[in-house]
């Protein structure tokens, strides 16, 4: 009979033994942050609702459909974080982070949540690596998070990355764009599903990022998609050649991809994602890009950020199906005690724990 409590759907238990693999991978990646200069930020699990509806945009399937939202005893309107750049900005913001030193290079790990239909890679709590670089409008910002993003899967074994990016411009530029977008689709308007119809009126971009086959379909069939890149001004297309010359350099492999414009509303310029080839459908292992706007989105001084997102689980999955071995924890030490050495045995153990791993029987 199965046991009268089960974990809430979408939701896992990691044991012991699946650990140990969660572990050195944190590990792992823990040693390349620090080697890039980033520090750790711990924010609360929950935030005001309003910070995320402020910074994903109302109209983003975050805010729509997967949000965690509640009300507290006190009847504050919360919701459980489906992601972690607007916590980390909101505590960049009130504790005057920007006026103690010109550039912060945050870092944080742990679990977020989303309302989604669970499938195998596909969970409701699941954990995110999160970095952000905030401070700099350089190229080099962008090349350095594309470069770590890169470096964090290079330290888990991963070797056939491909970083794909665009640039998603400004919201003019962006404005420009979705008229394009919306006279190109006009023709197959009444055959787009349901939410490309809606997002066509409220926010046409959002439209190349429909998971509907039906969709990509009509895409194609339309063909000479227009590009947000035709419509960047002088100073985003510097920016973004100035990236693409950096990545050269940094000998990171890329692809442009003229349909990627990310989910969320407050990203400029550099949007990128990173897939492993071997993983096909299923391929996108994180992905981020820049967000100048969103401090002032908040109420700040205007301050430009780059900052990405790496989905735990997923990688795990892949390294756990790869059968990635993991090295075992070191050999320690077994005290066996026989009745009269017993009450000796418990101040022998307590004492060599304090340099090696002692089981005691
Ligand atoms: P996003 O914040 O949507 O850009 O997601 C960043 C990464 O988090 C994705 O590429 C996935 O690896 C991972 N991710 C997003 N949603 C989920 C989910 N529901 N379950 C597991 N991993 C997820």
């Amino acid at each position: 009979m199965a046991p009268r409590f089960q974990a809430p759907r979408g939701t896992r238990d990691l044991l012991p033994d699946e650990l140990g693999r969660w572990q050195w991978a944190e590990a792992r990646a823990r040693g390349v942050l620090e080697r890039y200069g980033y520090r750790e930020i711990r924010t609360p699990l929950f935030e005001e609702f309003e910070l995320f509806a402020r910074t994903s945009g109302e109209s983003s399937d975050v805010v729509q459909k997967e949000m965690y939202r509640f009300r507290d005893l006190g009847d504050r309107d919360l919701a459980l974080r489906p992601e972690f750049t607007a916590g980390v900005m909101r505590a960049y913001l009130e504790h005057g982070l920007g006026g103690r030193a010109r550039v912060h290079r945050l870092w944080s790990l742990g679990p977020v949540f989303r309302y989604g239909r669970p499938q195998k890679g596909r969970y409701r709590q699941f954990s995110q690596i999160n970095c952000e670089l905030v401070g700099s409008p350089a190229p080099g910002a962008d090349v350095e998070m594309i470069t770590l993003f890169v470096d964090l899967y290079e330290a888990w074994g991963f070797h056939d990355l491909t970083v794909t990016l665009n640039s998603v411009g400004q919201p003019a530029s962006r404005r420009a764009y979705g008229d394009a977008l919306r006279a190109w689709l006009a023709p197959v308007r009444e055959r787009l599903g349901a939410d490309s119809q809606q997002r066509l009126v409220t926010n046409p971009l959002r439209v190349l990022d429909t998971k509907d086959e039906g969709d990509h379909a009509l895409f194609r069939e339309l063909g000479d998609m227009p590009r947000l890149l035709d419509a960047v001004d002088a100073d985003d297309r510097a920016h973004w050649e100035a990236v693409l010359a950096g990545l050269e350099a940094a000998g990171i492999r890329y692809e442009v991809d003229h349909g990627l414009v990310r989910g969320l509303d407050y990203y400029t310029r550099t949007a990128f994602e990173v897939h492993d080839r071997s993983l096909g459908a299923q391929s996108a292992l994180g992905g981020g890009g820049r967000y100048d706007g969103l401090v002032e989105e908040l109420g700040g001084a205007p301050t430009p950020g780059v900052g990405f997102a790496i989905g735990l689980d997923r990688a795990l999955l892949v390294l756990e199906e790869r059968g990635a071995a993991v090295p075992s924890p070191a050999a320690g030490l077994y005290v066996a005690a026989m009745e009269p050495t017993r009450a000796a045995a418990l101040g022998l153990a307590r004492a060599l724990r304090r340099r090696f791993a002692v089981e005691l029987d």
